[in-house]
């Protein structure tokens, strides 16, 4: 990596990119974007676009490309089967993960969709760290039940655990003393967390974890969307690893795995997904799901621009100058929120920032969807779009009681190599002014709440009429301007 020191003894992060290629944003006045929410029934996901100042709802398929990739994407070889672009693919991922089959898919879920209906059967227990939702639903609708067995220090908001990802294996030897390991048909490890804030796990907890799914015959299963974050996180805060290239790292942790599966809409700077393995018979017990599900075994639903892209980005991933920007501008915006009082999950993870909905409205109760009404309150006061990450994310039982969520978390995607240092710290400006107003924030209500995946597309109201209380605030101490 490259370290720079500053003569002022400040530290803040520094690209080791330029920008090629931009896009003119629009920043809409406040009552424009109360329009603009109220029509999206206060769900941040049904925004469109050109409402949007900064978009920080995901990390999902919305990743800068270099000019290599872009470069690459004119060499893409056009074949229904046996493309050239696929054999660069293909011969990449075996170079970096060590593993030799690979089945293409249309994206990360897809992937966990036909790892679900091998392997999945009703009644069976689908042990992780943390769930993810799509996965968790492929499971579910498949009869199976999901336990999480992330180590307890994973569910503090604050802790100094710099691998908040790691799994619990003593629970896990109770578990498999309780039910047994033919109940297990594998146990999945999921890098970088998603819904706990993009924690990362430590190489010495996989392979922990490695040895304890060996002794007793369970399938290990990474799911490498976030790779590249948990990449960063072993170089930088495993002691072990200081040392080592990004490269050895992959190679080290796939090696414990049996199965590794990924969307590329996050690894890899492009839009796609995939499974890999060295396993010849899993490969062939999964081999005939892609061309059912997906499109033939050497495209899996990607244009071959696409697969030309992620072959490209693959390769830039194993550069730390390439990964390092997300991680250390979230780091930045975590470490300057906090140090202004707002509630953040720490330490710092990849993808995006986590602000602590709980404890910034702590007067709305979890049943009101806090996580929700501040996605929606961010919107309205600075025109960036984050994501809910909290029980409106959950999905109800079947018998229509509604789990709460472990964390009531907004989520300030960054997405890598996307925005600049200016636009962090308007984001940040603005979430702080919200935290001095956080009491005019109230609550939300369904109303129209799908069963499945809700927070994808289900619409809420506010409870009370808080929503104009904040313009009327935002108008008063902003005057006219933006
Ligand atoms: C995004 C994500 C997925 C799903 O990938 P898609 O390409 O969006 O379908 C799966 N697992 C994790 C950890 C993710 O972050």
């Amino acid at each position: 990596m490259t370290k720079v020191s500053y003569y002022s003894g400040e530290t803040f992060p520094l690209e080791m990119h330029k920008v090629r290629i931009i896009q003119k944003l629009t920043l809409l006045p406040i009552e424009e974007r109360l329009r603009a929410v109220e029509e999206a029934g206060y769900n941040t996901f049904l925004l469109e676009n050109k409402d949007v100042f900064l978009d920080m709802l995901t990390d999902s398929g919305v990743n800068a490309m270099s000019d290599r990739q872009q470069a690459a994407m004119l060499l893409a070889d056009d074949a229904y089967a046996g493309s050239a672009t696929f054999t660069r693919l293909h011969a990449k991922l075996t170079e970096i993960f060590g593993k030799r089959y690979f089945l293409p898919a249309h994206q990360g879920r897809a992937a966990e969709h036909i790892l679900c209906k091998a392997y999945i059967t009703p009644g069976c227990t689908a042990v992780t760290n943390y769930h993810f939702t799509t996965w968790k639903a492929h499971v579910t609708e498949l009869g199976g039940r999901v336990v999480e067995l992330i180590r307890p220090e994973g569910l503090l908001v604050n802790s100094d655990n710099p691998f908040k990802g790691n799994f619990d294996v003593p629970r896990f030897e109770a578990l498999v003393e309780e039910i047994g390991a033919d109940k297990i048909p594998y146990v999945r490890m999921e890098a970088g967390t998603n819904l706990i804030g993009g924690q990362p796990f430590s190489l010495a907890n996989l392979r922990e974890v490695s040895q304890a799914c060996r002794k007793h015959g369970v399938k290990l299963v990474m799911d490498a969307s976030l790779l590249a974050d948990n990449l960063h996180f072993i170089k930088t805060r495993e002691a072990e690893c200081a040392d080592w290239e990004i490269a050895d790292i992959a190679r080290a942790m796939s090696d414990e795995c049996d199965i590794v599966y990924f969307s590329a809409r996050k690894l890899g700077f492009g839009r796609g997904g995939g499974i890999i393995t060295d396993d010849e018979g899993v490969y062939k017990q999964l081999r005939g799901f892609v061309p059912m599900y997906e499109g033939f075994l050497t495209y899996g639903g990607m244009s071959v621009r696409e697969m030309e892209a992620i072959t490209v980005g693959l390769d830039e991933t194993m550069d730390e100058d390439m990964i390092n920007q997300g991680p250390q501008f979230i780091s930045y915006l975590v470490k300057t929120l906090d140090e202004a009082g707002v509630p953040m999950v720490t330490p710092p993870g990849g993808l995006g920032a986590h602000v602590d909905a709980s404890r910034f409205l702590d007067h709305v109760p979890q049943t009101q969807y806090p996580s929700a009404a501040l996605a929606s309150a961010v919107y309205l006061a600075s025109g960036v779009r984050g994501m809910e990450r909290g029980t409106m994310s959950e999905q109800r039982e079947p018998d229509g009681t509604e789990p709460l969520a472990d964390m009531e978390l907004v989520r300030l995607a960054v997405p890598r190599r996307v925005f600049t240092l200016s636009q962090i710290n308007y984001a940040i400006d603005r979430v702080r002014w919200l935290y001095d107003n956080r009491r005019l924030v109230g609550g939300l209500r369904w109303v129209e709440e799908p069963a499945i995946l809700r927070f994808f597309y289900g619409r809420l109201e506010p409870i009370g009429d808080w929503q104009h209380e904040l313009v009327a605030k935002f108008r008063q101490d902003f005057g006219q301007s933006l």
